[in-house]
């Protein structure tokens, strides 16, 4: 081979990755093999389906596998394999630029701050050996028979050369020759111990020298009851990168009457990582051992299981590696339904057994749930035993077979709450009815709640009621509240009053019947329908304004009867400012006040007069 080199300039991106790498935290650095093996395990994967389907290739009956050697004397460390190769073009177009999802994500954070503590847990790609390496040589020859041969190499400088090669094997070679302060990676045992750390469930056989060192069989299709829950972590982590433990573990492996081998899990939490990442769980399908698809989690759950990440293996999935045609084939119906029942058979399982561990579950994952719920009726009955709810009767979460139980004599229906948060949810003036009769309400603060009561209606023969409404055809009382209700007519001059200030924000102002602790409260207007969903309104609607609602006034109220004297005795601006604010306060509580940042001039107006009604005490 006579051609001379082509030399390239790395794009700058890369360069400034190469810097960071170059300076990489010590502990992180023996990362690059792995990401060097999940290359070729990759390349190893797109050459077992090409297999399948193309007829002329280099070196057809290869071992698929990756070779690890080493030598400690010239400070060289070799990953090859018998993957798909690359071609002058594609080497030039795969490592000359940043590909990688995981580097695109660092260079972003670097872009702001300098991590390099970043690189361990998102993967950067073959980039990594940049953290060990003075030099780096890749050769490469693709599987396609009219390809030639190819040579790379850097210095971790800013530019890389390509050259023709003689290698005749496909596949691909990277040797890595080791800078001064990372020669232990040429160490055998050393690099046994990485790899069992870090790649040892990679589907391929990885030998060092003449020895296989990773596991033999794929874990998912070896017995659960012989594996022991840190081989599970370990797994998670080298599948998902996330250092984390999973929240649960669900391993399910049969051969009949379907073949189906999976590893399902559930992460401890929603986002995730050093940088928030929302993660969307990933499901690798595997027919027969054979990668079909690197995300199938839409074939093969829900999408209110959506969270889950995970692995599924079935010889009965046909080796085809087209999305639509699998996605046609029955045998997925199958899987997915089985894997659906199986998960929620164990996290109703788990919800009995470790609540406080379940809880967790919900705190991450339950608006998904309550999601499935609303868009998927099919799901409904296997997921309202899921569900839990906060109420207004004390901090634990309790499902809605608990709220039956708890009902009080008499009480013929569930009452919920809807609040933009626990707390206003619990000031709600709505619950007043209720806890005069030791009736428990739902306290419903997620936006997704609103979705929720609207497709659920009911539970078991009993309707789900808002708190809001103005009938609630509650049990009587024993006895009636002790204070003096103001007297009828001074309650419609105090209520003229009110309607007149609040104009069409109100359709009418009223007496309440069901009012205690609080002074004031809004209810749906006649004929107004969707009070559920006005909460989604008011974030999608930029100049949402509230509907106009009844405003219920408490006529026994201590604040109500004062404003009702204020009212008559004089016109000195108070009684709007108090009539507005009583206003906003229930709109407030309810989740529904477009901007409560509003309040605070008028909040300051009443503290001044307040302040000043004290003018004649004495200063201290
Ligand atoms: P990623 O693997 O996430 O795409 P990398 O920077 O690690 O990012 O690799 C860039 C590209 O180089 C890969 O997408 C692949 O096309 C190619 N590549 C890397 N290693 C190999 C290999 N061993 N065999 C074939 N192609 C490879």
């Amino acid at each position: 081979m006579s051609e001379r080199p082509e030399s390239f300039t790395f794009r700058a991106e890369v360069q400034q990755l190469l810097h960071i790498l170059s300076h990489a935290l010590y502990t992180d650095r023996e990362i690059f093999l792995r990401e060097l093996i999940s290359n070729s395990s990759d390349a190893l994967h797109r050459m077992r389906v090409l297999l399948l389907t193309e007829e002329q290739v280099v070196d057809r009956d290869a071992e698929l596998a990756i070779r690890i050697t080493s030598d400690e004397q010239a400070g060289t460390i070799s990953v090859s394999d018998t993957g798909i190769g690359m071609t002058h073009d594609e080497i030039i177009e795969n490592l000359g630029t940043i590909a990688h999802s995981g580097a695109k994500a660092i260079m972003e954070q670097l872009a702001k701050e300098q991590r390099s503590d970043l690189i361990g847990q998102f993967g950067v790609g073959f980039y990594s050996v940049f953290a060990v390496a003075e030099r780096v040589v890749v050769t490469s020859r693709s599987y396609r028979p009219d390809a030639q041969a190819v040579r790379w190499e850097a210095h971790g400088g800013d530019s890389y050369t390509v050259a023709p090669d003689d290698r005749t094997a496909r596949g691909t070679t990277v040797t890595v020759h080791l800078r001064q302060d990372a020669k232990e990676f040429a160490q055998p045992w050393r690099i046994r111990q990485i790899v069992k750390k870090h790649s040892d469930f990679i589907a391929f056989p990885i030998y060092l020298g003449d020895e296989q060192i990773n596991q033999t069989k794929p874990l998912w299709r070896r017995a659960p009851r012989e594996i022991e829950r840190a081989t599970y972590v370990e797994f998670y982590r080298q599948l998902t990168m996330d250092w984390d433990e999973p929240l649960h573990v669900t391993h399910l492996s049969t051969d009949a009457p379907l073949d189906l081998h999976a590893i399902l899990f559930v992460p401890a939490r929603r986002e995730r990582g050093l940088i928030e990442r929302r993660i969307e769980g990933r499901v690798k399908l595997y027919s027969r051992s054979v990668l079909i698809q690197e995300d199938a989690r839409e074939l093969v759950l829900p999408d209110y299981f959506r969270f889950v990440e995970g692995v599924v293996d079935s010889e009965d999935l046909p080796l085809n590696v087209s999305r639509e045609s699998v996605q046609r084939t029955p045998e997925i119906g199958r899987i997915r339904k089985t894997l659906t029942g199986r998960l929620t058979k164990e996290l109703s399982q788990l919800a009995e057994k470790e609540p406080e561990r379940y809880a967790t579950f919900w705190r991450e994952f339950g608006i998904f749930l309550k999601e499935g719920i609303a868009v998927d009726p099919g799901a409904r009955d296997d997921l309202l035993k899921l569900l839990r709810f906060h109420t207004s009767r004390g901090d634990e979460l309790i499902s809605l077979a608990q709220y039956k139980e708890r009902m009080v004599e008499g009480q013929r229906a569930i009452y919920y709450v809807l609040a933009g948060d626990l707390e206003s949810a619990r000031h709600s003036p709505h619950l007043d009815a209720l806890a005069a009769r030791g009736i428990e309400a739902l306290l419903l603060v997620d936006l997704v709640d609103s979705f929720l009561v609207n497709s659920l209606r009911e539970y078991e023969g009993l309707k789900l009621i808002n708190a809001d409404s103005p009938d609630l055809e509650l049990p009587a009382l024993p006895e009636e509240p002790a204070a003096e209700a103001l007297p009828e007519e001074a309650f419609a001059r105090l209520a003229e009053r009110a309607k007149a200030v609040l104009g069409e924000r109100v359709t009418e102002v009223r007496a309440s019947q069901t009012l205690r602790q609080h002074p004031a409260r809004l209810v749906a207007a006649d004929g107004q329908r969707d009070r559920d969903l006005q909460r989604v309104q008011r974030l999608l609607n930029r100049d949402y304004q509230a509907p106009s609602a009844v405003l219920e006034l408490n006529p026994r109220h201590a604040l109500i009867r004062r404003l009702a004297d204020l009212s008559a005795q004089s016109d000195d601006g108070l009684v709007p400012l108090l009539i507005e604010q009583l206003y906003d306060s229930a709109l407030l509580l309810d989740g529904l006040h477009p901007n409560p940042a509003h309040m605070v001039p008028r909040i300051q107006r009443l503290m001044e007069l307040a302040a000043a009604a004290r003018d004649d005490t004495p200063a201290a």
